[in-house]
């Protein structure tokens, strides 16, 4: 990676960088990572398709009924009246009528039995008499119903799915009803991460104590840990780094030897107790981009060795919005995912929204519907950057234009939804 066409942010009084900027500056610079593997179906849970599929076969491989009914050939429908049939026998699902039907007769069929030859049409239950084996059907029925044709859910040599696929519940189902029972895909990627701070305790050593005054819990990690689950990566947790050189070096020189991509939070303004600014710049490629957005302004970005690396910011929310707009896509990118981008909708703004111009912001909003069913949010309140409460108390982030002054009730805002994204 290059990072000569980045621009770095270091100046203080250089103009902030657009979101949409940053985020097409940070997926030029990011590569897939190249190793892949072969990994039975069941084993493949949430990788990444590294190979186009190409059907081997035709699903259904054969021509079945869709409904328990009557197997008939349609020249057998009479143009008026009523005609009865013979029963020549019965299709079960996995148990096949070898016969031939007839005009003249009819095989009793169920839902996935093999349409029998002759046969090309299904009567369903509901629409014929039976006495002993005979069926008596009349006019009213329909040529060609009832059946599901070879082919027509997938069709042998038919792309079904892309390289990028992430391999989900549907995904997986698709393979297995082809037959294949091994993928080639992205192997996985780690991710490393640590918080930095004199002021935190960890709350798996300190839990029950008392906290000193100046001291807080590092919830940070929580997050980041919650969020990185959500990918299927390998995660390596460095635990807390104090705010002083060598253990910010020590920590960033582990994690680039073990990790694909590390993750910070904290430290990276331009203040004497910003170590991970200073270290960066000492050991790696560096972007320090002073983002648009709020919360989240300082967003450190570069390589150390082979891996990539992102200072986020210390605040609790402005983690969590940094990782879900830069971090989360990125990491996508570089397992090989196609599709990246947060998924957007639009919904009525039931609350007034104070923002200033110039950045992007991501208010804390709950979506719900109004009385036709219509899409609302509405603000959870105070936004400090600090408020990890509002996080919890939304259901998703209102995303407001830079060049937009602040939000009337019944405008149309952008949200994403933080079903899919988190949680
Ligand atoms: P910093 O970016 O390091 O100056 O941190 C900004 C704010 O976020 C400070 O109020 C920190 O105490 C707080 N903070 C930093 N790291 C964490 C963390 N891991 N958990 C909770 N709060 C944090
Ligand atoms: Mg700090």
């Amino acid at each position: 990676m290059s990072l000569e066409k980045l621009p770095s942010c270091d100046d203080p009084f250089d103009s902030l960088m657009p979101v949409e900027e940053a985020r097409t500056r940070l997926s030029q610079a990011l590569n897939v990572v190249a190793d892949t593997e072969r990994l039975a179906l069941i084993q493949a849970h949430g990788r990444v398709l590294s190979d186009d599929v190409v059907s081997p076969v035709n699903v259904p491989g054969f021509a079945n009924s869709a409904m328990d009914g009557y197997a008939i050939s349609s020249s057998s429908i009479p143009e008026s009246g009523e005609v009865t049939l013979t029963l020549a026998g019965t299709s079960w699902a996995g148990k096949i009528f070898e016969g031939r039907v007839e005009a003249g007769t009819a095989v009793r069929i169920f839902t996935g039995g093999l349409m029998p030859e002759g046969a090309d049409t299904v009567v369903i239950q509901e629409h014929v008499a039976v006495s002993d084996n005979q069926v008596t059907i009349d006019s009213e029925v329909e040529p060609l119903r009832n059946v599901r044709l070879a082919g027509e859910d997938v069709k042998a040599n038919q792309r079904v799915l892309q390289s990028g696929t992430v391999l989900n519940a549907a995904e997986l189902g698709v393979l297995a009803s082809l037959g294949i029972n091994e993928v080639n895909v992205y192997r996985k990627i780690r991710v490393a991460y640590f918080t930095t701070g004199d002021e935190l305790l960890a709350l798996d050593e300190h839990a029950g104590e008392p906290l000193e005054p100046g001291m807080l819990f590092d919830s940070n990690r929580y997050s980041l840990r919650s969020m990185l689950s959500r990918l299927d990566v390998d995660v390596i947790d460095l635990g807390i780094v104090r705010d002083n050189a060598a253990q910010t070096r020590a920590a960033m020189q582990q994690a680039a030897e073990s990790a694909d991509v590390i993750i910070s939070s904290g430290g990276v303004s331009a203040g004497d107790a910003d170590f991970v600014t200073q270290v960066f710049h000492e050991l790696g490629e560096v972007g320090f981009w002073k983002i648009a957005m709020r919360p989240g302004r300082p967003l450190a970005f570069g390589q150390i060795g082979d891996a990539f690396f992102f200072g986020l910011p210390g605040n609790p929310v402005a983690v969590m919005v940094t990782f879900l707009q830069f971090v989360q896509p990125a990491i996508k990118q570089i397992m090989g995912t196609r599709t990246t981008d947060p998924f957007v909708i639009k919904a009525t703004c039931m609350s007034t929204l104070r923002k200033s111009l110039g950045r992007v912001e991501y208010q804390r909003g709950v979506l719900g519907n109004d009385e036709k069913g219509n899409l609302t949010v509405t603000s959870t309140g105070k936004q400090g950057a600090g408020r990890i409460s509002s996080m919890s108390a939304a259901n998703c982030l209102i995303v407001i234009a830079a060049d937009v002054a602040g939000v009337s009730p019944g405008d149309s805002v952008e949200v994403q939804p933080f079903h899919g994204l988190f949680a």
